[in-house]
């Protein structure tokens, strides 16, 4: 079912944006396991993104190949886990994760690629940048020694209004091309998840993310084993 899935996804996505930009598709894998992030890969899966560092650092030897992507909400002392192991972390929503994202990739003398977040709907439950601030918050990390600002992200609100949806894909476009008008390391666009791709690459995405539509329904809690190199749980104390 994974491989039909992926097949169909690509083939779906070969025609790219409503820009005829190549859109990126992302497995979003929480609670998948490694045999089945496996299987998208051999189907045609390019990138993977993971939500919790445990699950990032537990599965990531097993998983062959995929450029690995952080999409979930990344707490300060999970960065050290992250660095050098992550091809690109999709959710900086705070200046303090973006300092300490730099501060850990001059150390290690790498440059970590990052997306800015933006709360675009304004929800108390999602993180994110106000999109108000979004692009001076965009201005700040970019003079980030350590840091590549490669884009933005953002995931929509549930709403049945389409049209206000795509009203906030397009807020999320103009940031992109603003960005992007002067600067050639901005390329993507992430915004996208199995309910909403369809209606956010009309819009302008470039990069979507999909668990559900790639999977199946997912099941918690994560099958997660204890594997040796994994992080602590979340809210686990900062020196355990
Ligand atoms: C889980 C998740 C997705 C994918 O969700 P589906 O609805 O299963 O496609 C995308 N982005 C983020 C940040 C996620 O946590």
């Amino acid at each position: 079912m994974i491989r039909e899935n992926v097949t169909a996804l690509l083939k779906e996505l070969e025609g790219g944006n409503v820009y005829h930009e190549r859109v990126t598709l992302v497995a979003a894998t929480k609670t998948r396991t490694p045999e089945e992030i496996n299987e998208a890969i051999v189907a045609g899966i390019t990138d993977i993104g993971e939500n919790k560092v445990q699950e990032f650092t537990a599965k990531y030897d097993d998983v062959k190949g995929g450029r690995r992507h952080f999409i979930g909400h990344l707490q300060l002392n999970k960065v050290k886990y992250l660095i050098g192991k992550v091809d690109l972390i999709e959710s900086v929503d705070r200046d303090e994760l973006a300092e300490e994202l730099a501060k850990r990739s001059q150390k290690a003398n790498i440059v970590t690629n990052i997306l800015i977040e933006v709360n675009i709907g304004c929800e108390e439950s999602k993180s994110g940048y106000p999109l108000e601030e979004a692009y001076e918050a965009y201005e700040r990390l970019r003079g980030m020694q350590g840091l590549c600002v490669k884009g933005f992200m953002a995931m929509l609100p549930i709403s049945g209004d389409e049209q206000y949806l795509g009203s906030l894909v397009g807020k999320m476009r103009e940031l992109y091309d603003r960005a992007k008008a002067q600067d050639h390391n901005i390329e993507y666009l992430s915004m996208g998840m199995s309910g909403d791709w369809r209606l956010c690459i009309k819009h302008g995405s470039n990069m979507v993310r999909l668990g559900t539509a790639i999977f199946g329904e997912r099941h918690y809690p994560a099958p997660v084993e204890s594997a040796k190199n994994a992080a602590p749980a979340d809210g686990a104390p900062e020196n355990a």
